[in-house]
């Protein structure tokens, strides 16, 4: 880690207690991450902004930022890249002509943030303070950052069913993520569960692999986009069964594998089986607002609260952008225009705020 994050301004700006545990830094630099054991030893570093999550809207966070000069930090989290990273085929990101794929275009957004400055880190935060400023941020490998203004960017999850024969099946024949997993039923049979344009493209991309793709839907009529469903119609190889959920999923124990699901119509409460090797859940997702939650003010629906037309959250200095604050538009394009907005009001608050101290002193 570059040290030259420390020094500066911005050290002497550090509340007394921050200020203890940047000297700590400062000692710890000097012997460049590593002591006589060579065992690693945890910084702490304090920033001007720091974003968590790597997806369209943190990358696009840090490139606006950096270009402003505010040498962003991005705390890449677990999966680096976000969502689009499982994504196979993309081709209403604005740009390109050709059909692009969702990891190639996570790895240009990460190289763009990193070739116009912006420093990333492999790590993951377990823990954010956001009872003062700067606000503290904690990282699995112990490091500890302390930013002036935060950017939370840290998307969505996969949601799943919570029915107990799901929990166990999960790795073994079940899965939220058919890119990664798709590949491993090659000409078997396997249900697709949702109705939205995850469960549509899921199903779709399986064809792929699989002999027959089955989507089940507990309404009769899909949410997906219209052109989606077009495709999904017209594919031979997908059936759809409409009005009903999945009961429950048997399998062998030894080796632990899916060998069908008991499906219940919602209308009719008929019960059906079906032999099956693989099922997909995509019903959707969860905004990822742990690290914040009683922090920061909320929306009935899970995610972060925001200003209208803004990316500015309950806390002055804290900003949302992404899919952890959008739960209308969702789409990678209007991730990264959050993003965007995020970066830029991060600027004008820190600009605002250097101007209050240096009015005040
Ligand atoms: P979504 O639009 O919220 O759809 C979730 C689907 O799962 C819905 O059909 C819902 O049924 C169903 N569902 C939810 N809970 C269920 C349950 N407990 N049991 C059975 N079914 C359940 O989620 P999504 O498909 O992941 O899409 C999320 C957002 O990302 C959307 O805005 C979408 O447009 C966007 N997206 C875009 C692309 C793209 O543009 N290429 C790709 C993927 C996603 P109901 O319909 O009955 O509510």
């Amino acid at each position: 880690m570059a040290c030259a994050l420390a020094t500066g301004p911005a050290l002497s700006r550090l509340d007394e207690t921050n200020a203890l545990t940047c000297r700590g830094f400062l000692a710890g630099c000097a012997c460049a991450r590593g002591n006589e054991r060579n065992e690693p030893v945890s910084q702490t570093v304090q920033a001007k902004l720091v974003i968590i999550g790597s997806g369209p809207a943190g990358y696009t966070a840090a490139i606006y930022a950096a270009r402003a000069m505010l040498e962003p930090i991005l705390i890449q989290g677990i999966t680096p890249g976000g969502q689009l990273t499982v994504t196979t085929d993309v081709e209403n990101y604005p740009g390109f002509a050709d059909v692009i794929q969702g990891p190639w275009l996570m790895e240009q957004m990460q190289k763009q943030a990193a070739h116009v400055g912006t420093r990333l880190v492999a790590d993951h935060v377990s823990k954010v303070d956001l009872a003062r400023r700067p606000f503290r941020i904690d990282c699995d490998s112990g490091d500890v950052y302390f930013a002036e203004a935060l950017v939370l960017a840290t998307g969505a999850q996969a949601r799943w069913l919570d029915l107990p024969c799901e929990q166990k099946f999960r790795g073994y024949g079940v899965s939220a993520c058919a890119t990664c997993d798709g590949f491993f039923y090659r000409n078997k049979k396997v249900l697709v569960i949702g109705g939205g344009n995850t469960a549509v493209e899921e199903a779709l991309f399986l064809t792929n692999f699989a002999s027959k793709v089955t989507l089940v839907h507990r309404r009769d009529t899909l949410r997906s986009e219209k052109i989606l469903q077009d495709r999904l119609f017209k594919n031979p190889k997908i059936e759809v069964v409409w009005d009903s959920v999945l009961d429950d999923i048997g399998g062998s124990e030894s080796p632990l594998k899916v060998t069908h699901a008991r499906l219940k119509n919602v209308k009719t409460g008929a019960v059906t089986e079906r032999a099956v090797d693989g099922i997909f859940i995509a019903i959707g997702h969860s905004p990822a607002t742990e690290l914040v939650a009683g922090q920061v003010e909320m929306k009935p629906s899970g995610y972060v609260k925001t200003a209208p037309h803004s990316t500015a959250t309950s806390v002055p200095g804290l900003f949302a952008a992404g899919d952890v604050a959008d739960e209308v538009y969702r789409q990678a394009v209007t991730a990264a225009g959050l993003g965007c907005m995020a970066a830029l009001e991060a600027e004008r608050f820190l600009a605002a705020h250097e101007q209050f101290r240096a009015a005040a002193e």
